[in-house]
């Protein structure tokens, strides 16, 4: 009999309700990907280098043409110098990233804080190198971060806390004062960071993504973690990045060659001729789903679920208390199985939920999905 390394987890909830979404012919508002295509001129790269050749192992840190590319989009976005050769790493996805890092930082008995709701990939990574987590709810409904009970939650055996902007589930993007608290809280001590920004280029109303490398004091202790197919509308291809010091990037690519070896060669082909020929792809995307965003706030407008404004990501959160009292698993359930519509239950993001009657949509879709989900949810 296998010992389960991960008690308490079962199948991931995006997988559920996915699964889910399928079984009732739903409209698929739950797991976060897009149900349209990313640029046909990418898509026609990866299909030019599979046919050309790019098909054997990729270097281990990356192809060198797209390093080089990332690390001229970090220059360029936030001001980071950083060395493709020995800064850079392609990973087949960030949540294997994401994994990496944590396998880099964590030994038996040392802590990471992470800050709920978060995304569910956090814990497991560190429960699997034998951390464990600490959790921290984020406040409600602004969810803020409460600094204060993260210097009181900081103590020796503190080595990594994972931050998430702008942040799943909630749209949550970090402000100058959060940086200011985070470089006061780990000054001094030897704790690093995992920054998720997985989204960092899906914005609102002008609003700027505080990356953390931006700020030399805290990219000295980071790892940022960043997707390709949340910016290209490819999650399915499994590529995103890693960006850390030389020294910590050392560490992490001696973990990911064993994990990994490398990352899909012909994807990474594609993406370094597109960055390159297209960077207005990325520039544009906060504007892009921001009219996504507004349409579905005005969609929902006569809803009685209440929205609650996300400044950031491809998702909304929404209250139902107006139209039931159960709680979310059982209320996304019926939506999906009754209303033919799925979405993600909050509470799967916590390992303690605060009583609160929250569901997360995800309005990555074509107008007319939305238009077809919202005219679902406003009868409810
Ligand atoms: N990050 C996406 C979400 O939050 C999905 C990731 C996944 O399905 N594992 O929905």
């Amino acid at each position: 009999m296998l010992h389960n390394k991960l008690p308490g987890k079962g199948t991931n909830i995006f997988t559920l309700m996915s699964m889910m979404a399928q079984q009732h012919d739903a409209i698929n508002l739950a797991q976060g990907f897009p149900d349209f295509e990313g640029p046909l001129a990418l898509r026609e790269r990866v299909a030019y280098h599979i046919a050309n050749g790019h098909n054997q192992y990729a270097p281990l840190a990356g192809v060198p043409g797209l390093c080089e590319q990332i690390a001229g989009k970090v220059l360029d976005l936030y001001g980071c110098k950083v060395d493709p050769e020995t800064q850079v790493a392609v990973t087949p996805g960030a949540t294997l990233g994401i994994y990496c890092a944590i396998t880099a930082v964590i030994r038996p008995g040392d802590e990471a804080i992470i800050f709920d709701p978060c995304y569910d990939t956090y814990e497991p990574g560190v429960i699997l190198n034998g951390g464990v987590t600490r959790h921290i709810n984020l406040t409600y409904p602004d969810f803020n971060i409460d600094w204060q009970k993260v210097r009181d939650t900081i103590n020796d055996r503190t080595r990594l806390l994972i931050l998430n902007t702008p942040h799943n589930p909630t749209g949550y993007l970090w402000t100058e004062d959060d940086i200011q608290q985070l470089t006061d809280a780990v000054a001094g001590r030897d704790i690093y960071i995992i920054s998720d920004e997985v989204y960092e280029h899906i914005t609102f109303d002008s609003q700027p993504h505080l990356s953390l490398l931006r700020y030399p004091e805290l990219a000295a202790r980071t790892f940022a973690i960043s997707s390709f197919g949340k910016t290209y509308h490819t999650t399915g291809w499994r590529v995103g990045y890693c960006i850390a010091p030389e020294a910590l990037m050392k560490e992490f690519l001696r973990i990911f060659q064993f994990i990994n070896f490398s990352t899909q060669a012909p994807m990474q082909y594609a993406l370094a001729d597109f960055l390159q020929q297209c960077p207005e792809h990325h520039h544009a995307l906060g504007d892009f789903y921001q009219q996504k965003r507004d349409l579905f706030i005005q969609l929902m407008s006569p809803s009685r679920f209440k929205l609650i404004p996300t400044q950031g990501t491809y998702f909304q959160l929404a209250e139902y208390r107006a139209i039931a009292a159960e709680p979310d698993i059982e209320f996304t359930a019926r939506l999906t199985r009754e209303h033919k519509v799925a979405a993600i239950p909050v509470s799967a993001f916590y390992r303690d939920p605060p009583s609160q009657h929250v569901v997360r949509f995800c309005f990555a879709k074509h107008d007319d999905t939305l238009r077809q989900a919202t005219h679902i949810l406003c009868r409810l």
